[in-house]
């Protein structure tokens, strides 16, 4: 009998799986527990969406089989069963929808094309301020629409600029909100409000509400938990998942092989329309900072996402000091995006590995498509992270550090400037040029050596005739660095110029 006790246990353990794991033709949210982080990053390598957890419990999708083949299914199946407690949230994710059965306006969610209606919209209505532009175009053949807002044509130039994203993945409703909360402030409050008219008038800012057309429109008008975009795969299955195909340490941990996953990385990074896309906008545009909106979790993530291991301390430091007052502003909770598991090929660590981007991701609300009751005051607290954004990290990672100093001499004006080789170990320089400019508008420069026995330091004089400054230095890659970046510092005031008035 002895040998039947075991036999027992198994079948049991069989029993108890199955009502989560047979025949599942929906996707299911199960709730499992862990005792081994080995096994969650198992899990996330097993190509599973694991969407929320705490320290010894995570939340998952189970993916359906009606959609894919059932090899991934399969294979996050076999992890799960590592996981000795779970359960079942949601028996049929598809049915959380339900609600807009017989709603094809989707209450107060954006359709695709009302999205892109509303960005036209705005265009039509406030063209000096903002104009809609294609940033790629879909398999589908939808056009991956951005709303552009600052000054527009010649005065747009030497502005920062910022970028907000939302639905890489089509089942995450409540992430084109958000960016579509943002581009009304911003177009509806330039009229009325000084504050606004001051940050649309100084920046650039790239609104892109629906990253993945193709798929948010597959879920909203089949009615389905789709992530990943309408890709037909070899296989026959359909989509990869866009924030696993940026091509900045793509093909690691955290990402599927398998075409029929929910995070499918891909044949190749930046194999798709939406992230080829993205890099294609942001070499070309240098963002400043950006975030990108996804569901759920209620978290404020910072790089890196595709390995465990930290970036360097000094940025480290600055990307926790800003999620944390984002967070602030949310009620989230900030942390590095690979605290539980990494995840490679996405989008904050392109936008950051590549293009130096202050980058953000921000998981919103407590699911996918949350109540629509809740939709506003989850668009007003983080429509005002984007202007917090917008506001403080024009320069987020300075390359310089100086102080204007308060007054001047009938010559002119002493400054002192250092390189921040905390942020910029490689930077070197012999001498930094203060440009300055006239009353008379012209421009001119002068050379200020470094400061005996301090290498990264430099000083020197500026002219009393400077009304305004910045420096410049030749980087170890060979570029000019202009800093601060978008703006002069104002010259003091000389003391003839403070007699007279
Ligand atoms: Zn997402």
């Amino acid at each position: 009998m002895s040998h039947l006790r075991p036999l027992l246990g198994w079948s049991l353990s069989l029993l108890l799986l199955a009502p989560a794991l047979q025949a599942a033709t929906s996707p299911q949210l199960l709730r499992v527990y862990f005792h081994d982080r080995k096994d969650v990053r198992a899990l996330a390598k097993s190509g599973a969406d694991i969407v929320r957890h705490g320290d010894h419990w995570l939340e998952v999708v189970v993916p359906g089989d009606d959609e894919v083949s059932t090899q991934s299914t399969i294979h996050i199946q076999r992890i799960l069963s590592r996981f000795d407690k779970q359960e079942v949230l949601v028996k049929n994710l598809d049915s959380l929808l339900d609600q807009f059965q017989g709603r094809p306006d989707l209450g107060v969610y954006h359709t695709v094309k009302e999205a892109h209606d509303e960005l036209a919209a705005y265009a039509k209505q406030y063209p000096q301020i903002c104009r809609v532009e294609s940033i790629g175009k879909t398999f589908e053949g939808r056009d991956i629409e951005a709303l552009v807002v600052g000054p527009q044509g010649a005065k747009a130039a030497g502005k920062p600029k910022f970028m907000f994203c939302g639905a890489h993945h089509s089942r995450e409703w409540i992430s084109v909100e958000v960016p579509m909360t943002l581009a009304k402030k911003l177009v509806t409050g330039y009229a009325t409000d000084p504050a606004t008219k001051a940050l649309v008038d100084s920046r650039i800012t790239w609104i892109i509400p629906v990253l993945n057309p193709d798929g948010t429109n597959y879920s909203q008008t089949a009615s389905k938990m789709w992530r990943k975009n309408r890709r037909k795969n070899s296989d026959g299955s359909f989509g990869v998942d866009p924030n696993r195909n940026y091509g900045y340490q793509w093909g690691g941990l955290g990402a599927s092989t398998y075409p029929d996953s929910d995070t499918y990385r891909g044949e190749a990074g930046f194999s798709e329309p939406e992230t080829a896309a993205i890099r294609d906008l942001a070499r070309r545009e240098h963002f400043a900072a950006d975030i990108s909106f996804h569901s759920y979790s209620e978290l404020v993530f910072w790089p890196w996402s595709y390995s465990d291991d930290h970036i360097d301390a000094a940025h480290e430091t600055l990307y926790k000091k800003f999620a944390t007052d984002m967070a602030a502003i949310n009620g989230y909770t900030a942390e590095k995006s690979s605290d539980l598991y990494a995840s490679s090929g996405d989008f904050d660590d392109f936008m950051f590995g590549d293009t130096k981007a202050c980058s953000f991701t921000i998981e919103l609300a407590q699911t996918f498509v949350p109540a629509e009751s809740e939709v506003p005051d989850i668009c007003e607290k983080n429509s005002n992270v984007c202007l917090w954004v917008m506001k403080n990290l024009e320069d987020a990672f300075p390359r310089m550090a100086h102080t204007p100093p308060a007054s001047g001499t009938a010559d002119g004006f002493n400054v002192q400037v250092t390189l921040n080789k905390d942020l910029y170990p490689d930077d070197n320089a012999s001498s930094v040029s203060a440009v300055y400019s006239t009353a008379d508008g012209s421009i001119a420069s002068t050379e200020l050596p470094a400061v005996a026995g301090q290498k990264a330091a430099f000083s020197g004089m500026i002219p009393a005739k400077a009304k305004a400054y910045h420096f410049e230095y030749k980087a170890s890659d060979g570029q000019t660095v202009r800093w601060p970046p978008y703006r002069d510092f104002d010259a003091p005031a000389s003391p003839q110029q403070r007699v007279a008035r």
